[in-house]
Parts: C-alpha cells; sequence; structure tokens
C-alpha cells in the first residue's frame, strides 16, 4: 500500500546545486516537472562541472555535443534531445520536444535547430579548463592512429582506469533529477555532455528513455550515470521501474538492475550508477563501484542530504 509522502526530490551527487531550486518549485505548489529543469538548469550553467552543459568534456575532435531527457510518469510522456551542440539548455530542450512537438526525440542539427527556433541563447561550451583535462589525454595517443582506434583506445583507457572514481576530474559524467510533487505525480530528467573523447554523434543512455531515464507514478522511477552503452544494452532505467512493477522493493530492484550491468560481456566495461524512487516516494541509489553517493532533499530539509548508495559488486553476486 503507498504510504503518502510530501515533496521530494533525488539527484546524483552533482545535482546538489540545484535540489535546493528543485524544492523551491515543489514547495511554491509547482509540478514534478518543473522542479525537474529547475534542478537540472544550474548544473548545466555550472563551469566547474565537466560532465554536464556548459563546460563540458568534448567529443573525438574537440566539439562538446550534450544529451538530455525528461520524462513524466503521469501518461508516460517524454522528450529528448542528442548530440547538441552550440546550447547549454539541453534540458529546457528536451523539455520542449515533449511540449512543443509531436514527436519524442530530436537529435544532431535537428536539436540545435529547434534550440534557435525556440529562442534559446547560443554559447561556445568549451571552456579552457575542460579543453585542458581533453588534451591531457589525447596527447598520450599515437597520432598515427585514425580516428576509429583513437576513440576505441581512449575510451578504453578511461574505462579501465583504476584510479577513474577517485580522480578529481572524472571524464565523464551526468546529473539525474527525480522528483515527486505533492499530488504523487513524479518526474525525471536527465543531462550530460557524455562520455570525453566519444566518437562524434555517439548517443548515450541519458537521451534514451528506458536506458538513463524512465518515470511511471504507478511505481516509480529511475536514472543512471556512468558507461551510458551498458545502460542502453540492459534498459536499466525502465528494467528498475519494472521490478517495482512487479513486486520488489527499491533496494531490491536496484540491486537485480546492477546485478545484470555486472553480468554483461563489456570489454569497456566501466561503472554505472542507478537512483531511483519508488511510488510512494522511497528512494535509494545503487553503483557497480564502491564510495558512491546521491543526494535529496524533502519537505524536512533545508540543503540536500548525501546520502552512500549500495555498491553491489559482480563479486559479491557470483
Ligand atoms: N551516462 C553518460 C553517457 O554514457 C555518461 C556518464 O554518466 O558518465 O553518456
Amino acid at each position: 500500500m503507498t504510504v503518502p509522502v510530501g515533496a521530494l526530490v533525488i539527484g546524483s551527487t552533482n545535482a546538489a546545486i540545484g535540489l535546493p531550486a528543485a524544492m523551491a518549485v515543489l514547495r511554491g505548489g509547482g509540478s514534478a516537472m518543473d522542479a525537474v529543469v529547475a534542478g537540472i538548469r544550474p548544473v548545466e550553467a555550472n563551469p566547474d562541472d565537466h560532465s554536464v552543459g556548459y563546460s563540458g568534456l568534448p567529443n573525438l575532435l574537440g566539439d562538446v555535443e550534450l544529451d538530455a531527457s525528461v520524462m513524466d510518469g503521469r501518461g508516460l510522456r517524454s522528450g529528448a534531445v542528442g548530440a547538441l551542440r552550440g546550447y547549454q539548455d539541453a534540458i529546457v530542450l528536451a523539455r520542449a520536444v515533449m511540449d512543443e512537438l509531436p514527436h519524442a526525440f530530436i537529435a544532431g542539427d535537428g536539436a540545435r535547430r529547434l534550440a534557435a527556433e525556440l529562442g534559446l541563447s547560443p554559447r561556445d561550451l568549451r571552456t579552457p579548463e575542460a579543453s585542458a583535462i581533453w588534451q591531457r589525454r589525447i596527447e598520450g595517443i599515437d597520432p598515427s592512429d585514425d580516428d576509429l582506434a583513437r576513440a576505441r583506445r581512449l575510451v578504453s583507457r578511461v574505462s579501465r582506469d583504476p584510479e577513474l572514481p577517485e580522480l578529481p576530474e572524472p571524464p565523464h559524467g551526468t546529473v539525474n533529477v527525480i522528483a515527486r510533487d505533492a499530488d504523487g505525480t513524479i518526474a525525471s530528467g536527465v543531462s550530460t555532455s557524455g562520455w570525453a573523447w566519444k566518437y562524434p554523434g555517439r548517443l548515450g543512455d541519458s537521451p534514451v528513455v528506458g536506458a538513463g531515464n524512465y518515470a511511471d507514478d504507478r511505481y516509480g522511477a529511475a536514472a543512471c550515470t556512468g558507461r551510458g552503452e551498458m545502460a542502453l544494452r540492459c534498459a536499466t532505467a525502465h528494467s528498475v521501474v519494472m521490478f517495482l512493477r512487479f513486486g520488489m522493493d527499491v533496494d531490491a530492484a536496484l540491486r537485480t538492475a546492477v546485478g545484470d550491468l555486472n553480468a554483461l560481456d563489456d570489454p569497456y566495461a566501466s561503472e554505472v550508477n542507478i537512483v531511483a524512487m519508488d511510488a510512494s516516494g522511497r528512494h535509494a541509489a545503487a553503483s557497480t563501484v564502491p564510495h558512491k553517493t546521491y543526494v535529496w532533499m524533502d519537505e524536512s530539509t533545508d540543503a540536500p542530504v548525501e546520502a552512500s548508495r549500495h555498491h553491489v559488486s559482480a563479486e559479491s553476486q557470483s
């Protein structure tokens, strides 16, 4: 049976700078979708976050390409943009795809065109800091490699780097925000610049409904960060919500989904992290790697609370 809770918002740890804005929307009686967008915009604008929006890390050719999606758990409406260049507001655009177009997913030149048509402000997304991080690893690559070999080598080095979880400048990342408003409507949003050095046009899990983002407020919502190719292959966000649907609690749903990720045959396997909330607002998060956290706020808190994610290792499941 559903236990009613008040308004609530959860997110990946880098969402902490946006959660107060999201919670302010909910406290003011705004919708879960308005809260999600309000929570993600400050992260997209944050020059110190090189995984999302402005100052995101560039692709193989040095261009920043953004992916984002939103999903409204009431009625399963969704919108997404992929490989967006030259505009920071990927989450606003994803929402516009949902609200303004008879479509669910716009990529590349079309996404850029839509941004211009909606009057969003164009911006050079590259910053000297992000370009320097990009440059440091590209310098170590054999100049005789073609683009395919460079993409393989860079992604494999980064994904296998044992220091990856500890790096002060992680070469990939994403922001997740899931909000539940006072009516019990749940919405979710995901925005990212994806993996640095990705092949141009590469889309990760973040803009793909079912992979990096899913909300159905009859059962709950989930969103992912990490190696998007793994979440794409496991339909991770949708799986978590289906596990909730078929009777698991949030912890069990997350552990089962991470178990599926750990079982993948993937020479580039890397971390994947999931945040999830059930229909009644119970929340938790999990990761394939240790020491990961997520953040949440509700009506009783004045600032984001950081909480541990479950670490589900491949060994613990064998
Ligand atoms: N999931 C994102 C992607 O694959 C990146 C990340 O969250 O680390 O594009």
